[in-house]
């Protein structure tokens, strides 16, 4: 299958990696939004949130887990951070692979534009 974020989990497509294990991948933005942002995606392929199965449960739980621990290693958690996740084209989904944006190091409006 032709999926950017797939082609970055197995390599075929070259990014900042920030960690790795089984099940998910995390890497730098290529278009960073805030001074930290970085994202968070399962290896497995699911299309968009609306494409979760019960199956999928702890792996979104995995997602938050290594996201918190990432945000802890760049020194911004009791500063803050947010995590966002983009459904379709109102929430402003690009990607068709879900992935978790995680953004800090900046006072981020809410709500969001
Ligand atoms: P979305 O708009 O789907 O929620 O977010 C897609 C994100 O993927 C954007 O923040 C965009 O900058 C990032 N992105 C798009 N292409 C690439 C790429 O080739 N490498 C990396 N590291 N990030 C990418
Ligand atoms: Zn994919």
């Amino acid at each position: 299958m032709d999926c950017l974020f797939c082609s970055i989990s197995t390599g075929k497509i070259p990014a900042t990696v920030l960690y790795e294990d089984d099940d998910v991948i995390a890497f730098e933005d290529i278009m960073p939004a805030a001074p930290v942002h970085f994202l968070v995606i399962p290896k497995k392929h699911i299309s968009t949130l609306n494409d979760l199965t019960e199956e999928d449960i702890p792996l979104m739980g995995k997602m938050h887990f290594v996201a918190k621990t990432i945000a802890k290693a760049k020194g911004v958690s009791e500063s803050g951070f947010r995590t966002v996740m983009n459904c379709n084209q109102d929430g402003g989904q690009t990607v068709y692979h879900i992935h978790m944006h995680v953004l800090a190091e900046r006072k981020l409006n809410w709500p969001p534009g």
